[in-house]
């Protein structure tokens, strides 16, 4: 029996419930950051959909794009794309 699930997680206490962060990636610097849901509740912030959140580069300002990451052992691991 194969049972392929799609889980949807969009607020901060799903993402933090399946150890997932959200990666920030900023185009123009070429520079990942990372946001940790766990942290970010415990910091007593809003649990919000992280699609409604607007981040932006705090280097440049650029708005960055946005991509969910599983956590492994702590650790934001960046998908790679083909
Ligand atoms: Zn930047």
């Amino acid at each position: 029996m194969e049972v392929i699930e799609t889980v949807k997680v969009s607020t901060m206490s799903e993402l933090a419930e399946h150890e997932c962060c959200i990666g920030l990636y900023c185009q123009a610097c070429d520079k990942w950051e990372e946001v940790v849901p766990s942290e970010w509740l415990g910091q007593g912030l809003p649990d919000v959909d992280f699609e409604e959140i607007g981040f932006k580069c705090g280097e440049c300002g650029t708005s960055g794009w946005k991509q969910v990451c599983p956590l492994v052992d702590g650790e934001m691991v960046a998908v790679a794309h083909h």
